[in-house]
């Protein structure tokens, strides 16, 4: 868009308005009238864009306060995990306990970790074990990951009726 247009309109105008009021001849005055009925139009239809654009400059600026906000709260949630290999080998975040703390550990999803999401594992619902492995699933992005051994299956004794 051409600010400079709108200037250039507005004093188009200014000059014309000058110009009926200064005139005496009537087929100028008559002339000079059409001419400033356009050039209202041209501003009008100035005013319109800019204040178009206004609005989506405002979208803008609302949008990116609210990505700010979100990165802001992801960040003080983010310095209490750090990163963790399970007995699986899935690479995942895991919460920092501090020492003599009996709450156990839980586990976020480290793709979605990299989009500044907190998503906690959770133990999988379809597939709950792999490879003899417990599997936790990421509720977010359904992402699996093989956590903790699963326990040595206790013998079954098979006692015969004689
Ligand atoms: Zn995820």
């Amino acid at each position: 868009m051409d600010f400079m247009s709108g200037f250039t309109a507005a004093k188009q105008a200014y000059d014309l308005l000058k110009l009926i009021k200064e005139s005496h001849d009537q087929a100028i005055i008559s002339g000079a009238i059409g001419d400033l009925h356009g050039k209202i139009t041209e501003l009008q239809m100035l005013n319109a864009k800019l204040s178009g654009l206004y609005q989506s400059e405002r979208d803008v600026a609302v949008k990116l306060r609210e990505e700010k906000a979100k990165i802001e709260m992801f960040t003080v949630k983010a310095e209490n995990y750090e990163l963790h290999t399970t007995e699986g080998g899935s690479t995942v975040y895991r919460s920092k306990k501090p020492t003599g703390s009996t709450i156990p550990h839980h586990h976020l999803c480290t793709h979605c970790y990299s989009n500044s999401v907190i998503s906690i594992l959770q133990p999988g619902i379809s597939t709950t074990k792999s490879a003899g492995y417990f599997v936790h699933y990421c509720p977010q992005c359904k992402n699996e990951y093989r956590m903790g051994k699963l326990p040595p299956v206790k013998p079954v004794s098979v006692r015969f009726p004689y």
